[in-house]
């Protein structure tokens, strides 16, 4: 029997008439996912907490390439913010069916300069805001399933001398991205971890000096700084239906860092 060819439409938007939502997708990694779903296909939900004309400039390339996305400002250290932008996505687009927990923030001290801020904003937002991020956002997903995808990294295994907080709430991500596999598989709904390692952005060049760089960079098979590109390739591919018998995992997204 001859394979039925792919229809042409399904395989250039593999996520026709499904909505994301990406978290802290104003800059950087975010930023460059909600682009590459849109592409794909999906209606896009562009989450802020401060940058709101980088995050309009977001949803206005999503616009001019013919997608459709929308903005909402919330800051996900705090509940009831998470709820809000929910429902923003629900009243927008009526439905929801992926959210990429992105957002983060990452500070690096040595450990005689912790102090319990340092400790717990950087839990309240990795670790707490995806959290119930993921509560609220399962909770209105159709009963056919979806997909969260948590953004980790390498750090959740490295031991980087100063990172320690912030390698340890990427260590609770991936644990997270476990527990809710195992909790939400039998709702069809997938939750994975997808794990950059060094990335061109704003947050790599606030916390990575050039010789860190030099010597991670030299720790990969490719040799190179990844791009925000080479990251939301890689969460398009886990959104997709391509993806769905993969679940529970941490992917690593990163050149072959050793
Ligand atoms: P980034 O350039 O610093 O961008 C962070 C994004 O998070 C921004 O859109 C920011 O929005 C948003 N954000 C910050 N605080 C927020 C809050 N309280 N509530 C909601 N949104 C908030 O970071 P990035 O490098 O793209 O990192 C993205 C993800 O990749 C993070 O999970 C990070 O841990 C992970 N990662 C990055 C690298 C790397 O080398 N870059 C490596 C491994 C993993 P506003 O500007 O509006 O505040």
């Amino acid at each position: 029997m001859p394979t039925p060819s792919p229809n042409p439409t399904e395989t250039l938007t593999p996520l026709q008439g499904k909505v994301a939502l990406v978290t802290g997708a104003s800059r950087g990694i975010g930023a460059a996912i909600a682009r590459r779903l849109a592409r794909d296909g999906a209606r896009v939900v562009v989450n802020y907490s401060r940058s709101l004309e980088a995050a309009e400039a977001v949803v206005k390339d999503i616009q001019q390439a013919g997608g459709e996305a929308g903005v909402v400002q919330a800051d996900l250290s705090d509940l009831a913010q998470i709820r809000a932008m929910v429902a923003f996505a629900l009243a927008t687009y009526g439905r929801l069916d992926i959210l990429v927990n992105n957002a983060a923030i990452a500070d690096f001290r040595p450990l005689d300069a912790i102090d319990a801020n340092h400790f717990d904003s950087q839990f309240a937002l990795n670790v707490r805001g995806l959290l119930f991020a993921t509560q609220e956002a399962v909770r209105h997903f159709p009963e056919t399933g979806g997909r969260v995808i948590n953004i980790s990294s390498g750090a959740a295994q490295a031991a980087s001398p100063g990172a320690s907080v912030y390698s340890a709430t990427k260590a609770a991500v991936e644990t997270l991205t476990r527990s809710h596999a195992a909790e939400l598989g039998p709702k069809g709904i997938t939750v994975n971890a997808v794990s950059p390692g060094l990335t061109e952005t704003e947050m790599m060049r606030a916390v990575i000096t050039p010789e860190v760089e030099k010597a991670m960079v030299g720790q990969t098979a490719l040799g190179r700084v990844g791009t925000p590109d080479d990251i939301a390739d890689v969460v398009a591919f886990v959104a997709s239906d391509a993806a769905r018998w993969i679940t529970g995992q941490a992917i690593g997204a990163n050149g072959g860092l050793r």
